[in-house]
Protein backbone atom coordinates (compact mmCIF):
# COMPACT_ATOMS: atom_id res chain seq x y z
CA UNK A 1 0.00 0.00 0.00
CA UNK A 2 1.37 3.59 -1.26
CA UNK A 3 1.90 5.82 1.99
CA UNK A 4 0.14 9.02 0.12
CA UNK A 5 1.10 11.50 3.00
CA UNK A 6 4.74 12.09 1.98
CA UNK A 7 6.61 12.04 -0.80
CA UNK A 8 7.26 9.23 -2.22
CA UNK A 9 11.25 7.99 -2.33
CA UNK A 10 10.98 5.78 -5.88
CA UNK A 11 10.63 9.03 -7.72
CA UNK A 12 14.37 10.02 -7.18
CA UNK A 13 15.48 14.01 -7.89
CA UNK A 14 17.32 13.87 -11.26
CA UNK A 15 20.17 15.53 -9.60
CA UNK A 16 21.26 11.87 -8.29
CA UNK A 17 21.34 10.20 -11.90
CA UNK A 18 24.06 10.24 -13.40
CA UNK A 19 24.57 11.50 -17.22
CA UNK A 20 24.11 8.61 -19.71
CA UNK A 21 22.39 6.88 -22.75
CA UNK A 22 19.52 5.81 -22.27
CA UNK A 23 17.05 3.07 -24.71
CA UNK A 24 14.02 5.58 -23.98
CA UNK A 25 13.19 8.49 -22.25
CA UNK A 26 9.06 8.60 -21.40
CA UNK A 27 8.12 12.12 -20.90
CA UNK A 28 4.84 12.38 -18.22
CA UNK A 29 4.32 9.64 -15.79
CA UNK A 30 -0.03 9.97 -16.10
CA UNK A 31 -1.46 6.03 -17.20
CA UNK A 32 -0.13 6.62 -20.74
CA UNK A 33 3.58 7.12 -19.79
CA UNK A 34 3.67 4.70 -16.90
CA UNK A 35 2.39 1.77 -18.74
CA UNK A 36 4.54 2.22 -21.77
CA UNK A 37 7.26 2.20 -18.84
CA UNK A 38 6.08 -0.83 -17.08
CA UNK A 39 6.11 -3.13 -20.33
CA UNK A 40 9.55 -1.63 -21.89
CA UNK A 41 11.53 -1.81 -18.49
CA UNK A 42 9.71 -5.53 -18.26
CA UNK A 43 11.27 -5.73 -21.48
CA UNK A 44 15.02 -5.29 -20.19
CA UNK A 45 14.81 -1.59 -21.63
CA UNK A 46 16.95 0.90 -20.02
CA UNK A 47 13.94 3.22 -19.36
CA UNK A 48 13.77 6.86 -17.86
CA UNK A 49 10.29 8.11 -16.91
CA UNK A 50 9.92 11.92 -15.74
CA UNK A 51 7.44 13.93 -14.30
CA UNK A 52 7.34 17.63 -13.95
CA UNK A 53 5.38 16.88 -10.69
CA UNK A 54 6.55 15.45 -7.42
CA UNK A 55 4.09 12.01 -6.92
CA UNK A 56 1.99 11.55 -5.26
CA UNK A 57 0.64 14.59 -7.51
CA UNK A 58 -3.37 15.54 -8.27
CA UNK A 59 -4.58 14.83 -11.66
CA UNK A 60 -8.18 16.52 -12.62
CA UNK A 61 -10.40 13.97 -13.91
CA UNK A 62 -13.63 12.44 -12.67
CA UNK A 63 -11.69 8.82 -11.24
CA UNK A 64 -14.16 6.79 -13.01
CA UNK A 65 -12.16 3.40 -14.56
CA UNK A 66 -14.04 1.19 -17.27
CA UNK A 67 -13.17 -1.96 -18.17
CA UNK A 68 -10.67 -0.61 -20.91
CA UNK A 69 -8.99 0.67 -18.38
CA UNK A 70 -9.19 -2.36 -15.81
CA UNK A 71 -7.77 -4.71 -18.89
CA UNK A 72 -4.71 -2.45 -19.28
CA UNK A 73 -4.03 -2.47 -15.61
CA UNK A 74 -4.10 -6.09 -15.41
CA UNK A 75 -2.54 -6.38 -18.33
CA UNK A 76 0.21 -3.84 -16.40
CA UNK A 77 0.34 -6.74 -13.19
CA UNK A 78 -1.62 -4.26 -11.12
CA UNK A 79 -4.90 -4.57 -11.62
CA UNK A 80 -5.63 -6.55 -8.37
CA UNK A 81 -4.21 -3.99 -6.41
CA UNK A 82 -6.19 -1.38 -7.51
CA UNK A 83 -9.68 -3.28 -7.45
CA UNK A 84 -8.58 -4.12 -3.65
CA UNK A 85 -7.95 0.19 -3.18
CA UNK A 86 -11.39 1.06 -5.96
CA UNK A 87 -14.74 1.35 -4.81
CA UNK A 88 -16.95 -0.84 -7.10
CA UNK A 89 -19.91 -0.67 -8.66
CA UNK A 90 -22.32 -2.35 -10.71
CA UNK A 91 -24.72 0.83 -12.13
CA UNK A 92 -23.94 3.64 -13.87
CA UNK A 93 -27.59 5.82 -14.22
CA UNK A 94 -27.69 8.19 -17.02
CA UNK A 95 -30.48 11.01 -16.38
CA UNK A 96 -31.94 12.99 -18.69
CA UNK A 97 -33.43 16.25 -17.01
CA UNK A 98 -36.14 17.05 -16.05
CA UNK A 99 -37.76 12.85 -15.79
CA UNK A 100 -35.83 10.47 -17.55
CA UNK A 101 -33.52 7.61 -15.80
CA UNK A 102 -31.90 4.61 -17.14
CA UNK A 103 -29.77 2.31 -14.97
CA UNK A 104 -27.25 0.99 -17.24
CA UNK A 105 -25.79 -2.47 -15.58
CA UNK A 106 -22.15 -3.03 -15.61
CA UNK A 107 -18.50 -2.96 -14.13
CA UNK A 108 -17.43 0.59 -12.99
CA UNK A 109 -14.45 1.27 -10.98
CA UNK A 110 -13.12 4.71 -9.01
CA UNK A 111 -9.97 5.34 -7.76
CA UNK A 112 -8.21 9.38 -6.73
CA UNK A 113 -6.17 9.63 -10.01
CA UNK A 114 -3.73 10.39 -7.27
CA UNK A 115 -3.69 7.26 -6.53
CA UNK A 116 -4.15 4.88 -9.54
CA UNK A 117 -1.09 7.15 -11.37
CA UNK A 118 1.44 6.74 -8.14
CA UNK A 119 0.30 2.70 -8.14
CA UNK A 120 1.08 2.57 -11.82
CA UNK A 121 4.02 4.78 -11.77
CA UNK A 122 5.41 2.34 -8.87
CA UNK A 123 4.77 -0.82 -11.12
CA UNK A 124 7.15 0.81 -13.53
CA UNK A 125 9.62 1.25 -11.17
CA UNK A 126 9.13 -2.44 -10.12
CA UNK A 127 9.93 -3.75 -13.45
CA UNK A 128 12.61 -1.56 -13.38
CA UNK A 129 12.18 1.43 -14.77
CA UNK A 130 14.10 4.68 -13.47
CA UNK A 131 11.23 7.30 -12.13
CA UNK A 132 12.49 10.80 -11.74
CA UNK A 133 11.63 14.74 -11.19
CA UNK A 134 12.09 16.63 -13.51
CA UNK A 135 10.00 19.15 -16.37
CA UNK A 136 11.36 18.79 -19.96
CA UNK A 137 11.26 22.11 -21.40
CA UNK A 138 12.49 21.08 -25.24
CA UNK A 139 13.48 17.62 -27.01
CA UNK A 140 16.23 17.65 -29.41
CA UNK A 141 17.01 14.70 -32.39
CA UNK A 142 20.10 14.70 -33.11
CA UNK A 143 22.35 13.87 -36.20
CA UNK A 144 22.64 10.13 -35.17
CA UNK A 145 18.51 10.01 -34.80
CA UNK A 146 18.73 9.77 -31.15
CA UNK A 147 17.15 11.88 -28.72
CA UNK A 148 18.28 14.55 -26.20
CA UNK A 149 16.57 16.96 -23.72
CA UNK A 150 16.89 19.94 -21.89
CA UNK A 151 15.68 19.86 -17.93
CA UNK A 152 14.48 22.65 -16.45
CA UNK A 153 16.95 23.76 -13.52
CA UNK A 154 19.46 20.92 -14.73
CA UNK A 155 22.44 21.05 -17.23
CA UNK A 156 23.60 17.37 -17.13
CA UNK A 157 23.18 16.08 -20.75
CA UNK A 158 20.89 13.12 -21.01
CA UNK A 159 20.64 11.10 -23.88
CA UNK A 160 18.42 8.18 -25.20
CA UNK A 161 17.69 6.01 -28.29
CA UNK A 162 13.51 6.95 -28.17
CA UNK A 163 11.29 9.25 -26.54
CA UNK A 164 8.12 8.66 -25.50
CA UNK A 165 6.29 11.90 -25.60
CA UNK A 166 3.10 11.47 -22.66
CA UNK A 167 2.37 14.88 -21.28
CA UNK A 168 -1.51 15.13 -21.56
CA UNK A 169 -3.51 17.23 -22.65
CA UNK A 170 -0.43 19.56 -22.23
CA UNK A 171 0.83 19.80 -25.87
CA UNK A 172 2.94 23.15 -25.10
CA UNK A 173 6.24 21.20 -25.32
CA UNK A 174 5.21 19.87 -29.07
CA UNK A 175 3.89 22.79 -30.14
CA UNK A 176 7.20 25.22 -29.13
CA UNK A 177 8.91 22.41 -31.21
CA UNK A 178 6.74 23.05 -34.16
CA UNK A 179 4.47 19.80 -33.91
CA UNK A 180 0.67 20.94 -35.66
CA UNK A 181 -1.87 21.39 -32.29
CA UNK A 182 -5.16 22.30 -32.94
CA UNK A 183 -6.04 25.47 -32.15
CA UNK A 184 -8.13 25.04 -29.07
CA UNK A 185 -8.57 21.43 -26.58
CA UNK A 186 -12.25 19.19 -27.44
CA UNK A 187 -13.42 20.05 -24.09
CA UNK A 188 -12.98 21.64 -20.36
CA UNK A 189 -14.10 19.90 -17.37
CA UNK A 190 -14.37 21.18 -13.79
CA UNK A 191 -14.15 18.75 -10.84
CA UNK A 192 -14.51 18.90 -6.80
CA UNK A 193 -14.15 16.38 -3.91
CA UNK A 194 -16.98 16.23 -1.50
CA UNK A 195 -17.37 14.47 1.83
CA UNK A 196 -21.68 14.06 2.56
CA UNK A 197 -23.56 11.79 4.73
CA UNK A 198 -25.73 11.13 1.11
CA UNK A 199 -25.76 7.89 0.51
CA UNK A 200 -25.22 6.93 -2.99
CA UNK A 201 -23.46 3.78 -4.30
CA UNK A 202 -23.80 3.95 -8.50
CA UNK A 203 -22.06 6.35 -11.14
CA UNK A 204 -24.40 9.02 -11.94
CA UNK A 205 -24.20 11.06 -15.00
CA UNK A 206 -26.84 14.39 -16.00
CA UNK A 207 -27.41 15.68 -18.75
CA UNK A 208 -29.48 18.79 -18.04
CA UNK A 209 -30.95 20.48 -21.39
CA UNK A 210 -29.41 24.15 -20.33
CA UNK A 211 -26.17 22.31 -20.27
CA UNK A 212 -25.83 20.74 -24.04
CA UNK A 213 -23.61 19.86 -25.19
CA UNK A 214 -21.86 18.75 -22.03
CA UNK A 215 -23.39 16.84 -18.89
CA UNK A 216 -22.68 17.04 -15.17
CA UNK A 217 -21.42 13.44 -13.05
CA UNK A 218 -21.17 12.42 -9.32
CA UNK A 219 -18.78 9.54 -8.57
CA UNK A 220 -18.81 7.84 -5.50
CA UNK A 221 -15.35 7.23 -4.34
CA UNK A 222 -16.25 5.12 -1.09
CA UNK A 223 -16.11 6.29 2.40
CA UNK A 224 -19.04 9.03 1.74
CA UNK A 225 -16.44 10.45 -0.63
CA UNK A 226 -17.84 11.94 -3.95
CA UNK A 227 -15.85 13.28 -7.04
CA UNK A 228 -18.71 15.84 -8.56
CA UNK A 229 -18.01 17.52 -11.48
CA UNK A 230 -19.13 18.73 -15.30
CA UNK A 231 -17.70 19.02 -18.88
CA UNK A 232 -18.50 21.09 -21.66
CA UNK A 233 -17.51 19.82 -24.94
CA UNK A 234 -15.92 23.20 -27.00
CA UNK A 235 -16.35 20.80 -30.66
CA UNK A 236 -18.80 23.60 -33.13
CA UNK A 237 -20.61 24.26 -29.04
CA UNK A 238 -23.46 27.47 -29.02
CA UNK A 239 -22.54 28.33 -25.70
CA UNK A 240 -18.51 27.28 -25.66
CA UNK A 241 -17.85 30.95 -24.41
CA UNK A 242 -19.93 29.87 -21.67
CA UNK A 243 -17.99 30.26 -18.18
CA UNK A 244 -17.41 26.44 -16.51
CA UNK A 245 -18.05 27.72 -12.92
CA UNK A 246 -21.32 29.14 -13.72
CA UNK A 247 -22.17 25.82 -15.78
CA UNK A 248 -21.10 23.91 -12.49
CA UNK A 249 -23.85 26.16 -10.30
CA UNK A 250 -26.27 25.15 -12.91
CA UNK A 251 -25.93 21.48 -12.97
CA UNK A 252 -26.00 22.37 -9.15
CA UNK A 253 -28.95 24.11 -9.22
CA UNK A 254 -31.18 22.24 -11.86
CA UNK A 255 -30.41 18.79 -10.81
CA UNK A 256 -31.82 17.91 -7.17
CA UNK A 257 -29.31 15.26 -6.43
CA UNK A 258 -26.31 17.30 -6.87
CA UNK A 259 -27.99 19.93 -5.20
CA UNK A 260 -28.51 17.64 -2.30
CA UNK A 261 -24.97 16.32 -1.94
CA UNK A 262 -23.66 19.96 -2.37
CA UNK A 263 -25.97 20.76 1.04
CA UNK A 264 -25.46 17.87 2.99
CA UNK A 265 -21.57 17.89 2.36
CA UNK A 266 -18.55 19.39 2.29
CA UNK A 267 -16.32 20.40 0.03
CA UNK A 268 -12.89 18.61 1.07
CA UNK A 269 -10.70 19.72 -2.49
CA UNK A 270 -11.45 22.76 -4.17
CA UNK A 271 -13.27 23.02 -7.89
CA UNK A 272 -10.42 22.99 -10.63
CA UNK A 273 -10.76 22.52 -14.11
CA UNK A 274 -8.67 21.07 -16.82
CA UNK A 275 -8.72 20.31 -20.68
CA UNK A 276 -9.38 17.59 -22.76
CA UNK A 277 -8.04 16.32 -26.25
CA UNK A 278 -10.57 13.74 -27.74
CA UNK A 279 -11.02 12.15 -30.94
CA UNK A 280 -7.40 12.58 -31.87
CA UNK A 281 -7.62 16.09 -31.49
CA UNK A 282 -4.30 16.13 -30.27
CA UNK A 283 -0.83 16.50 -31.41
CA UNK A 284 0.54 15.72 -35.17
CA UNK A 285 2.24 13.54 -36.45
CA UNK A 286 1.86 10.85 -33.85
CA UNK A 287 5.98 9.93 -34.72
CA UNK A 288 8.60 12.15 -35.87
CA UNK A 289 12.11 10.39 -36.21
CA UNK A 290 12.85 8.68 -32.67
CA UNK A 291 9.88 10.69 -31.38
CA UNK A 292 6.34 8.79 -30.66
CA UNK A 293 3.66 10.54 -29.01
CA UNK A 294 0.80 8.60 -26.65
CA UNK A 295 -2.08 9.14 -24.37
CA UNK A 296 -3.98 12.19 -24.26
CA UNK A 297 -1.59 14.45 -26.04
CA UNK A 298 -2.86 12.72 -29.30
CA UNK A 299 -6.26 13.36 -28.26
CA UNK A 300 -7.25 9.85 -27.25
CA UNK A 301 -9.83 10.31 -25.10
CA UNK A 302 -13.22 8.81 -26.27
CA UNK A 303 -15.87 11.46 -27.44
CA UNK A 304 -19.41 10.60 -25.59
CA UNK A 305 -17.82 8.96 -23.01
CA UNK A 306 -15.11 11.39 -22.48
CA UNK A 307 -13.16 7.94 -21.10
CA UNK A 308 -9.19 8.56 -21.25
CA UNK A 309 -7.51 7.04 -18.66
CA UNK A 310 -7.99 3.19 -20.30
CA UNK A 311 -7.53 5.00 -23.76
CA UNK A 312 -4.45 6.83 -22.44
CA UNK A 313 -2.89 3.05 -21.17
CA UNK A 314 -4.15 1.34 -24.47
CA UNK A 315 -1.69 3.99 -26.46
CA UNK A 316 1.04 3.78 -23.89
CA UNK A 317 0.75 -0.03 -24.37
CA UNK A 318 1.04 -0.38 -27.70
CA UNK A 319 3.42 2.74 -28.67
CA UNK A 320 5.71 0.16 -26.06
CA UNK A 321 5.05 -3.22 -28.18
CA UNK A 322 6.35 -0.99 -31.15
CA UNK A 323 8.93 0.58 -29.18
CA UNK A 324 10.32 -2.59 -28.57
CA UNK A 325 10.43 -3.87 -31.95
CA UNK A 326 12.29 -0.77 -32.75
CA UNK A 327 15.10 -1.40 -30.18
CA UNK A 328 15.60 -4.85 -30.62
CA UNK A 329 16.03 -4.18 -34.09
CA UNK A 330 17.84 -1.07 -34.04
CA UNK A 331 16.03 0.57 -36.49
CA UNK A 332 13.55 3.09 -35.80
CA UNK A 333 11.79 3.59 -38.73
CA UNK A 334 9.98 0.27 -37.31
CA UNK A 335 7.94 2.85 -35.19
CA UNK A 336 6.49 4.07 -38.33
CA UNK A 337 3.73 0.67 -37.45
CA UNK A 338 2.46 3.18 -34.56
CA UNK A 339 0.53 6.17 -36.85
CA UNK A 340 -0.91 2.64 -39.06
CA UNK A 341 -2.00 0.82 -36.08
CA UNK A 342 -3.83 3.91 -34.60
CA UNK A 343 -5.15 4.60 -37.93
CA UNK A 344 -6.58 0.93 -38.59
CA UNK A 345 -6.67 -0.32 -34.72
CA UNK A 346 -7.86 2.37 -32.88
CA UNK A 347 -9.46 5.49 -35.20
CA UNK A 348 -12.40 3.74 -36.34
CA UNK A 349 -13.77 2.85 -32.70
CA UNK A 350 -14.37 6.37 -32.26
CA UNK A 351 -16.77 7.31 -35.00
CA UNK A 352 -19.56 5.93 -33.09
CA UNK A 353 -18.77 7.55 -30.12
CA UNK A 354 -18.11 10.33 -32.46
CA UNK A 355 -21.72 10.19 -33.59
CA UNK A 356 -23.09 9.71 -30.25
CA UNK A 357 -21.84 12.61 -29.20
CA UNK A 358 -23.51 14.67 -31.90
CA UNK A 359 -27.02 12.97 -30.93
CA UNK A 360 -26.79 13.55 -27.42
CA UNK A 361 -25.78 17.58 -27.89
CA UNK A 362 -29.55 17.91 -29.52
CA UNK A 363 -31.97 17.91 -27.33
CA UNK A 364 -34.57 17.07 -29.26
CA UNK A 365 -32.87 13.98 -30.84
CA UNK A 366 -31.51 12.85 -27.27
CA UNK A 367 -35.15 13.26 -26.21
CA UNK A 368 -36.23 11.26 -28.29
CA UNK A 369 -33.00 8.30 -27.82
CA UNK A 370 -33.87 8.35 -24.00
CA UNK A 371 -37.32 7.35 -25.13
CA UNK A 372 -36.85 4.79 -27.02
CA UNK A 373 -33.92 3.06 -25.07
CA UNK A 374 -36.35 3.91 -21.71
CA UNK A 375 -39.16 1.01 -23.74
CA UNK A 376 -36.34 -1.63 -25.12
CA UNK A 377 -34.65 -3.90 -23.22
CA UNK A 378 -32.69 -4.29 -26.40
CA UNK A 379 -31.09 -1.06 -25.71
CA UNK A 380 -30.44 -1.04 -22.79
CA UNK A 381 -28.14 -3.74 -23.46
CA UNK A 382 -26.64 -1.73 -26.05
CA UNK A 383 -26.30 1.01 -24.12
CA UNK A 384 -24.46 -1.40 -21.36
CA UNK A 385 -22.14 -2.66 -24.04
CA UNK A 386 -20.96 1.11 -25.48
CA UNK A 387 -19.74 1.56 -21.80
CA UNK A 388 -18.18 -1.58 -21.95
CA UNK A 389 -16.76 -1.19 -25.72
CA UNK A 390 -18.26 -4.55 -26.60
CA UNK A 391 -21.32 -2.89 -28.77
CA UNK A 392 -20.03 -0.34 -31.49
CA UNK A 393 -22.46 2.92 -30.46
CA UNK A 394 -23.57 2.70 -33.70
CA UNK A 395 -25.84 0.03 -32.93
CA UNK A 396 -28.05 2.44 -31.31
CA UNK A 397 -26.87 6.30 -32.56
CA UNK A 398 -28.08 5.11 -36.14
CA UNK A 399 -31.25 4.94 -37.95
CA UNK A 400 -30.70 1.13 -38.04
CA UNK A 401 -30.10 0.75 -34.72
CA UNK A 402 -33.64 2.87 -33.31
CA UNK A 403 -35.51 1.00 -36.48
CA UNK A 404 -34.37 -2.13 -34.59
CA UNK A 405 -35.11 -1.67 -31.43
CA UNK A 406 -39.07 -1.40 -32.31
CA UNK A 407 -39.26 -5.19 -32.73
CA UNK A 408 -36.26 -5.97 -30.53
C1 LIG B 1 -12.33 17.01 -15.24
C2 LIG B 1 -11.94 15.76 -15.99
C3 LIG B 1 -12.61 14.57 -15.73
C4 LIG B 1 -12.22 13.38 -16.36
N1 LIG B 1 -12.85 12.22 -16.00
C5 LIG B 1 -12.42 11.05 -16.51
C6 LIG B 1 -12.95 9.82 -16.01
O1 LIG B 1 -13.77 9.78 -15.08
N2 LIG B 1 -12.50 8.67 -16.57
C7 LIG B 1 -11.56 8.67 -17.56
O2 LIG B 1 -11.21 7.58 -18.04
N3 LIG B 1 -11.02 9.82 -18.03
C8 LIG B 1 -11.40 11.01 -17.51
N4 LIG B 1 -10.81 12.17 -17.92
C9 LIG B 1 -9.73 12.11 -18.94
C10 LIG B 1 -8.40 11.60 -18.31
O3 LIG B 1 -8.11 12.35 -17.16
C11 LIG B 1 -7.26 11.71 -19.32
O4 LIG B 1 -7.68 11.18 -20.56
C12 LIG B 1 -6.00 10.97 -18.88
O5 LIG B 1 -5.47 11.53 -17.71
C13 LIG B 1 -4.93 11.02 -19.98
O6 LIG B 1 -3.78 10.36 -19.52
P1 LIG B 1 -2.33 10.77 -20.09
O7 LIG B 1 -1.36 9.83 -19.47
O8 LIG B 1 -2.37 10.88 -21.55
O9 LIG B 1 -2.07 12.26 -19.53
P2 LIG B 1 -2.05 12.82 -18.03
O10 LIG B 1 -2.77 11.95 -17.11
O11 LIG B 1 -2.47 14.24 -18.14
O12 LIG B 1 -0.50 12.77 -17.64
C14 LIG B 1 0.44 13.63 -18.23
C15 LIG B 1 1.63 13.78 -17.29
O13 LIG B 1 2.66 14.51 -17.97
C16 LIG B 1 3.30 15.38 -17.05
N5 LIG B 1 3.93 16.44 -17.84
C17 LIG B 1 3.32 17.37 -18.61
N6 LIG B 1 4.25 18.16 -19.21
C18 LIG B 1 5.46 17.72 -18.79
C19 LIG B 1 6.81 18.14 -19.05
N7 LIG B 1 7.08 19.16 -19.87
N8 LIG B 1 7.83 17.46 -18.46
C20 LIG B 1 7.57 16.41 -17.63
N9 LIG B 1 6.31 15.99 -17.33
C21 LIG B 1 5.28 16.62 -17.92
C22 LIG B 1 2.15 15.84 -16.17
O14 LIG B 1 2.62 16.32 -14.92
C23 LIG B 1 1.30 14.57 -16.03
O15 LIG B 1 1.66 13.81 -14.88
C24 LIG B 1 -11.18 13.38 -17.33
C25 LIG B 1 -10.52 14.58 -17.62
C26 LIG B 1 -10.88 15.76 -16.97
C27 LIG B 1 -10.15 17.04 -17.28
Amino acid sequence: MIALDKKVEWQQPLVTIPEQNWDVVIIGAGPAGAIAAVHLAAADHRVLLLDKEHFPREKICGDGLLPDAMRCLDYAGIGKRVRQCGHLMHTATIVKLPSSTIDVPGTYLTLKRCLLDTMAAQRAVEAGAVFAHGRVDRIFVRADESVSFAIRGNNKKYTARIGIIATGANVRLLKEMGWFVPRKPSAVALRGYVRSSFDLDHLVVAYVKSLAPGYGWIFPLGNREYNIGCGLSLRGAPNSSKNLRKFFDDFINEFPLARELMQSGTIIRPLRAAALRSDFEGVYPFVKGPLITVGETIGTTLPFLSEGTGKAMETGQLAAEIVHMALISGDITKLKEYPERLTNDFKPRYQGYRTAESWIAKPWLSDFVFGRIQKSKYLGEVLSGIMAETYNPRELFSVNGIVKSFWK
